[in-house]
């Protein structure tokens, strides 16, 4: 694997030429998660899984996006959000540039659910110009959950600066979380949750989602490990459906 950041033109150029032509773009958000986890969470999860793949897949590895659209959250100081239009339009620009010096298939992997439906938008937009790109909203997280964490899920699926998260940051980046501010935080949802757009800071003064406590960087390691699984599983199945011999270099997943 390469990462655009630290490399050459004369870099890139040479990884392409050689059939290197899968590019890895983790797309986060700045974002609150609670008074124990940094903003930048989704963002560090998104690079971390993206950093996994790209070593498994050979590929370019992408700077991650910082910003995201994170509407729910904005109730909360230090959230920073973009609109629903500027994601699309941001995953729009980063994808056209790649393509342009022979990226043939972009992997975006989405740390943030509030961009889902703008970077998903956005795959439509570019399926209609024949670029090939997929978005990977953590397949697997469920599963992987269900094996890891021991405290029941905040709603089924619902995780936020909990104790999934929180073993995933410990993981990443140890220095950043406040183990002596984790509480948990099991808010009352409206029987309508998900069918409208809701505030989380009417829902959780806090802003947590769960319960932090139990975390550790072990299981955050073996998160990412399942979490890394499912998704090369996913894109693994993408290239072959494409025909296989795009992306000689992919490795077999081992997802079982
Ligand atoms: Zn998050």
């Amino acid at each position: 694997m390469i990462e655009l950041a630290t490399s050459s033109w004369t870099d890139v150029q040479e990884h392409v030429a050689a059939g290197g032509t899968l590019a890895i773009l983790p797309f986060g958000a700045l974002e609150q998660h609670g008074p124990h986890l940094p903003l930048s969470t989704d963002t560090l999860q998104a690079d971390g899984l993206a950093r996994r793949l790209a070593a498994r897949f050979d590929a370019i590895l992408m700077p991650p996006v910082p910003y995201g659209q994170t509407w729910d959250n904005a109730g909360f100081p230090g959230t920073v959000s973009l609109s629903a239009a500027t994601t699309t339009a941001v995953c729009l620009d980063l994808v056209r540039a790649v393509t342009g010096f022979g990226i043939t298939t972009t992997v975006i992997v989405n740390g943030d659910y509030g961009n889902r439906l703008p970077l998903h938008s956005a795959a439509q937009q570019l399926a209609t110009e024949s670029v090939d790109v997929i978005v990977l909203d953590y397949p697997g997280l469920i599963e992987a959950g269900d094996e890891v964490k021991e405290t029941p899920w905040a709603a089924p699926g619902l995780c936020h600066a909990d104790e999934i998260e929180t073993s995933l940051v410990m993981a990443l980046a140890p220095g950043t979380v406040r183990s002596d501010r984790m509480a948990a935080s099991y808010p009352e949802l409206p029987a309508d949750f998900g069918m409208r757009p809701l505030r989380f800071d009417t829902l959780s003064p806090s802003g947590v989602f769960g319960d932090p406590r139990p975390a550790t960087a072990d299981k955050g390691q073996r998160l990412l490990m399942l979490l890394e699984q499912h998704s090369a599983a996913a894109v693994q199945r993408h290239l072959d459906a494409l025909g296989g011999a795009v992306h000689p270099s992919a490795s077999a997943p081992d997802l079982s």
